[in-house]
């Protein structure tokens, strides 16, 4: 991967450890390889850290990420949760607004032409958006409405051999919270639509396979 943006991606807030972030990078190069000019969509984008990786793998397979994010933080990132962050309160109306970081992100990096922030709620997007993707990365809200919506909303556009890849999945409640793994992950292979490629860290990187119906 490019070093200059791989630094940059380092270099900005977020969640996204740095080997999961290789390995996403890696996947959506693969993805974006075999299916030539079909987008990337991240869902959760927060400060655009998970995002730089994943628009480094567009740009060298010039394609587009559209990062989908409300701005307005999950749970965990409001006052009084485990991971609020005061720096990124607006003043002016006392909320969370990550997107100033997002656009700084962006134009640090110089992927203002690769990756598209559509800012809104993920469920209103994902219901209006017709075009077959080359991989989602599901990393939104993380509670079990929020989880669920994604998986039903966004992995029918994952096309035939595309990928879907899922951030904080973890098999053992001691680890994380159970929604990704329960209502994403296992609803994806236990719907015969995907096999699993691989797992680094919390990150799963499925694959969508024709389904076969031994049936017919
Ligand atoms: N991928 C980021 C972390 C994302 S944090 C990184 O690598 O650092 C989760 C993000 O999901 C937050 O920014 C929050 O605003 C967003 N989010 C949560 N629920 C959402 C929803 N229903 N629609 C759109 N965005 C949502
Ligand atoms: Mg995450």
């Amino acid at each position: 991967m490019d070093k200059v943006l791989r630094a940059e991606a380092l270099m900005t807030k977020g969640f996204m450890p740095p080997d999961e972030g290789d390995a996403l990078y890696l996947a959506a190069c693969s993805a974006c390889k075999a299916l030539p000019q079909l987008p990337i969509v991240e869902v959760g984008t927060y400060c655009g850290r998970s995002t730089v990786w994943l628009g480094a793998a567009a740009r060298k397979f010039r394609t587009n990420v559209f990062a989908v994010d409300h701005h307005f933080g999950s749970e965990e990132n409001q006052q009084g949760w485990e991971w609020f962050d005061e720096s990124l309160v607006d003043s002016a109306s006392g909320r969370l607004n990550t997107l100033p970081s997002l656009v700084d992100t962006l134009r640090r990096s110089r992927l203002t032409d690769v990756v598209i922030p559509v800012v809104g709620e993920s469920k209103v997007i994902s219901s209006q958006w017709s075009k077959q993707v080359a991989m989602c990365f599901i990393d939104g809200g993380h509670g079990d409405e929020p989880v669920k919506d994604d998986y039903l909303g966004w992995a029918p556009k994952v096309a035939i051999n595309g990928f879907l890849a899922i951030h904080d999945v973890f098999a053992d409640p001691k680890h994380g919270g159970q929604a990704p793994f329960k209502y994403i992950y296992s609803a994806a292979i236990d719907s015969g639509e995907f096999i699993e490629l691989s797992a680094t860290g919390s990150l799963r990187v499925l694959q969508r396979i024709e389904k076969f119906n031994l049936n017919s």
